[in-house]
């Protein structure tokens, strides 16, 4: 592959050594397990968490005789995942045999693809930040390729004092590996595209981008080299499964990377391993060359063809992506950039969102979720899917604010009362008197309370008359807050004799 830089060093990502400036150069190797029923050659199941062993056909144990059957689903969701990274679909590709042997990988070879992917180039939009200003910075990243191929099974090491077992549950899962271009410039960039990926799998529903179950991991491959020379040597740190762990293994190796150079000493190509706990790579081997693998195309598989009409049929159904999802929210709703973006950065949020939207006004409802809901969400370290309180709870809150059942103040009690009690808010506020009053006798009489109260206040909001702010304050503490302001802000401006 011939690498093509497409940026010029940004001052501001550059990492300062002993001697100078450092650009560190970073591409993403991603497998992510396609969302399918049945495994890529083998009609056996794909299900997380079953006994060990539980989900293995006679295909994936590679017994003899065997052959392997292409499952359409899996062609249905690379080609899906393709068109959601505006990629090339190529409508021949190729399925070669890698090999190599180990314990878990019965077979003794792994098919993948590698001359001829099923997924060529593409691109990537992705925000970075936001920074200490609040703002984002829109950069892009290249694919350089996707290709589908089968997973390993699992050796587990710590199971018996002498001997290692096999899980072959996961032999033959299909995989997508995507791989980007050398398009990153630092670890928040690499978190950012990352997410992004996670992002758009999910809303195409072809792979749950569940890291934390090894349904998505990355092979980080880090290079660094003075700004404006050729690319360096690169190491890659193997199967980092979370995007936190992204950030530090870059961070780290790009420093470990710099003390070497400038050390006087130079980097060897190898493949090395973050180690969580310790916040540091380690080498595990020194690079591998392709012909180590004697790649060469599978005899049991035909090639992968299908045509353009088929792909056109599978875009016309394609969901609607992050990208355009916030251009939409933006023009159609008024919301601003920086919402809009929040709401669509993962799907479980923008779901929530458009349910409670729906029919209402669109600030308003972004408005509360992202500053409310969210931000509870967020103290309690809950995600969306485990939210206490559901759009249609939230949306009854909407509604009774807009038809002034409520004052604004009011709704953050009710929905605190219904993130920990639950119950529907309309038959809350009954029950627990909430309602706002609008009552201007009621409201009237505690005005002329709170000014017989206090004269010499009142003398001083007649010179000044912002203080009739404070005489508001008051009123709304006199009625716990259930005065409808406007009215209570009237009604002291009247009594006060300050114009509006
Ligand atoms: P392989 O790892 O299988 O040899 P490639 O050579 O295609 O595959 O590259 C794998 C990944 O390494 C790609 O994501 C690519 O962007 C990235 N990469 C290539 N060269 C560099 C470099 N000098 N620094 C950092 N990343 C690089
Ligand atoms: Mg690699």
């Amino acid at each position: 592959m011939t690498i093509i830089d497409t940026r010029t060093p940004d001052p501001k990502r550059l990492i300062p050594g002993a001697t100078g400036d450092w650009e560190v150069i970073i591409g993403l190797e991603v497998h992510a397990q396609v969302t399918s029923d049945a495994k890529l050659f083998s009609g056996a199941s794909t299900a997380f968490g079953a006994a060990p062993n539980a989900n293995v056909s006679l295909v994936d144990a590679a017994m003899p005789g065997m052959l392997p059957v292409i499952n359409e689903e899996c062609v249905r969701q690379a080609i899906r995942t393709g068109l959601g990274l505006k990629a090339q679909i190529n409508l021949k590709s190729v399925f070669d045999r890698k090999n190599y042997f180990y314990p878990d990988l019965p077979q003794g070879y792994q098919i993948s693809q590698y001359k001829q992917p099923i997924v060529g180039e593409g691109i990537v939009a992705v925000s970075v930040g936001p920074d200490s200003k609040g703002q984002f910075e829109e950069i892009e990243v290249g694919i350089e390729r996707l290709h589908l191929e089968q997973d390993a099974g699992k050796s587990m090491h710590d199971q018996h004092p002498t001997m290692s077992y096999v899980d072959l549950n996961r032999s033959g899962v299909a995989l997508m590996e995507i791989v980007s271009k050398p398009d990153m410039r630092s670890a928040d960039e690499a978190k950012a595209y990352l997410t992004k990926l996670r992002t758009i799998v999910r809303y195409l529903g072809t792979c749950d981008g569940n890291m934390d179950e090894g349904s998505m991991r990355a092979d980080v491959n880090v290079s660094v080299r003075r700004p404006g020379e050729g690319f360096g040597t690169r190491c890659e740190i193997k199967n980092v499964n979370s995007i936190r762990f992204v950030g530090q293994a870059i961070d780290y190796e790009a420093r470990r990377q710099i003390a070497i150079i400038e050390d006087g000493g130079k980097i060897d190509q190898e493949t090395r391993l973050f180690d969580p706990n310790k916040g540091e790579t380690r080498s595990m081997r020194s690079k591998e060359e392709a012909h180590d693998y004697r790649y060469f195309p599978d005899p049991d598989l035909l090639p992968l063809e299908f045509d353009q009409a088929y792909v056109d049929a599978l875009a016309g159904y394609l969901p609607e992506l992050p990208d355009d999802k916030r251009t939409r929210l933006i023009a159609s709703l008024g919301l601003s950039a920086y919402d809009a973006s929040i709401l669509v950065s993962e799907k479980a949020i923008a779901d929530y969102f458009e349910k409670v939207a729906a029919g209402r006004d669109g600030k308003t409802a972004a408005n509360w979720v992202i500053n409310d809901l969210l931000g509870a969400l967020n103290k309690a370290g809950k995600t969306i899917e485990e939210s206490p309180v559901s759009p249609d709870q939230l949306g009854a809150i909407v509604d009774l604010i807009r038809e002034g059942t409520i004052s604004g103040k009011i709704a953050k009690d009710l929905f605190e009362l219904v993130w920990s009690e639950g119950g529907d808010p309309k038959a809350l506020v009954e029950s627990r008197g909430m309602k706002q009053v609008t009552d201007t006798g009621a409201i009237e009489k505690a005005v002329d309370e709170v000014i017989a109260a206090n004269p010499d206040k009142v003398e001083q909001a007649k010179a000044k008359p912002s203080l009739a702010g404070w005489f508001v304050g008051q009123v709304m503490k006199a009625t716990g807050g259930k005065a409808n302001p406007q009215a209570v802000n009237s009604l002291v401006k009247a009594k006060l004799g300050i114009e509006d």
